[in-house]
């Protein structure tokens, strides 16, 4: 869909979009037409990177699947991301080891390298042709101080967990990004970068050809269990599955009262500039590595896989907010960082909606028969993938598709049904505090 420009003078293009940036000119994969079957091995609830990475599995393993999605498929944020994948665990290894003992916390730190790993492999054994690369991330500190606390963390990855982390100070900083608003910032050369739409239709492709049928426009409205069977009940009628796993992450609603009331939505807001002139992309992101910052409410940017646009994200409003307004909040912000892109236009300004969950920690499991893998805390790229798959090898009986998160309790909040009202107050306290701790190290 396209909109005139409605608030922020001339910062629009000229027919800006309101869809991600990925989408276009994407013809999505040919989906051979399929109606409802009686009865299947396997369903699954989403056509995201978990859903479709778990129907790879199981229909490769012989077990007739259905993929079912209440839009079109990869509607959800598979294709509305900012297509960079870093090792995604939240917690430290410390603050782990408090809660879950030190041998369980260095397996759930472990799995988020495995991710990583493991994603790239896909990508290459299946011929996803998703522009991935092993790009680097800067991770850049908004204050002196937390350049001070990065460099320790750095420290301790490297000497606890072997991840390869280096200091960039910020008289080097110019070198990474062509930037004076931060205090320098770490380098993580393993994390990478891809399409996430490419990606999501490579995984389709696959999936399809693997055998699975992917049916859109199917919401699935109640999942009942009788005998050694399960009733899904949809928008087209009704399908008998042995297996159900759910993979609607921060779409999750109270078809999944349980999942429901543990995760947290948050919206995550993107824009992307019209094409730029090369030397000026050059300049910005000479290393053309992905960008994140230390701020609380954080954000994260880089170019376009082509070097044409650059593509910038964050949380720009305590409350969830249209595209029209959080895109001149965010192209303010980008401004702040890249003053030289004062002239740059909006050609797309969109967002989509994560989970986050109370322990900062992605869950896997399966409650009252129904299999889940979600909560991935904004950094899913990897980790919702690889859940996915370990989701879909669980099902086939598989040994190697355990994982560190399985049996971790899944936290909730007394009285929390799944709104997060007490979102936007701590939203405005942290985007506050950012914003005045930045102020205080500019002087
Ligand atoms: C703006 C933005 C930027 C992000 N940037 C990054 C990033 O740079 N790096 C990173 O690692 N992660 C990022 N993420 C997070 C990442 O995109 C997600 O973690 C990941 O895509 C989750 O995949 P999923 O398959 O679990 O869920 P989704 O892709 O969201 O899919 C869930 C699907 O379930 C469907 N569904 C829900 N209910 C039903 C129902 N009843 N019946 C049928 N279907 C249903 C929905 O329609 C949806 O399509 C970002 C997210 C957003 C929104």
């Amino acid at each position: 869909m396209t909109k005139n420009s409605q608030t922020g003078g001339d910062i629009w293009g000229r027919n800006w979009s309101d869809t991600s940036y990925w989408l276009d000119g994407l013809t999505p994969p040919n989906m051979p037409e399929t109606s409802l079957p009686r009865e299947v091995d396997v369903v699954i609830v989403g056509s995201g990177y978990t859903g479709l990475n778990a129907a790879i599995e199981t229909a490769r393993g012989g077990r007739s699947t259905l993929v079912l999605e209440a839009e079109t498929p990869g509607w959800g944020c598979s294709t509305r991301n900012g297509g960079q994948i870093s090792t995604s665990i939240k917690p430290s290894l410390d603050k782990l080891a408090a809660r879950h003992g030190r041998d369980r916390a260095v397996a759930i730190r472990s799995e988020g390298c495995a991710a990583l790993k493991w994603i790239e492999e896909r990508i290459k054994a299946d011929g996803i042709n998703c522009d991935f690369r092993r790009a680097g991330r800067f991770h850049a500190a908004h204050t002196p101080a937390a350049f001070e606390e990065l460099a320790r963390d750095s420290e301790k990855l490297r000497r606890d967990e072997g991840i390869e982390a280096h200091m960039i100070p910020r008289a080097e900083q110019r070198g990474e990004l062509g930037t004076d608003v931060y205090h320098g910032g770490a380098l993580f050369p393993a994390h990478s970068a891809l399409n996430p739409a490419l990606y999501q239709h490579g995984l389709l492709k696959t999936a399809l050809a693997a055998g699975a049928q992917v049916l859109g426009q199917t919401p699935v409205l109640a999942i009942s269990r009788s005998a050694a069977r399960h009733e899904v009940t949809t928008a087209r009628g009704t399908v008998l599955a042995r297996d159900v796993i759910v993979a609607t992450n921060g779409y999750t609603t109270a078809l999944t009262p349980w999942q429901q009331r543990r995760v947290i939505p948050i919206g995550s807001y993107v824009i992307a500039t019209e094409p730029l002139a090369k030397d000026l992309i050059d300049r910005l992101f000479p290393t053309d590595r992905v960008v994140s910052d230390t701020c609380k409410v954080v954000y994260y940017y880089r170019a376009s896989p082509d070097r044409t646009r650059i593509l910038f994200g964050g949380r720009v409003s305590a409350t969830e907010t249209d595209t029209h307004v959080s895109g001149p909040r965010l192209h303010a912000d980008m401004c702040r960082v890249f003053p030289e892109l004062s002239a740059a236009k909006i050609s797309h300004s969109w967002m989509g909606t994560v989970a986050y969950t109370f322990d900062e920690l992605a869950h896997t499991g399966t409650h009252e028969g129904v299999h889940y893998a979600m909560g991935y805390c904004g950094s899913g790229v990897s980790m919702a993938s690889y859940l996915g798959m370990r989701m879909g090898q669980k099902v086939l009986g598989l040994a190697e598709g355990r994982t560190a998160f399985d049996d971790l309790p899944f936290p909730t909040r007394p009285f929390y049904t799944g709104r997060p009202w007490f979102l936007p107050a701590a939203v405005a306290w942290y985007r506050w505090r950012d914003t005045r701790q930045r102020q205080q190290a500019a002087g």
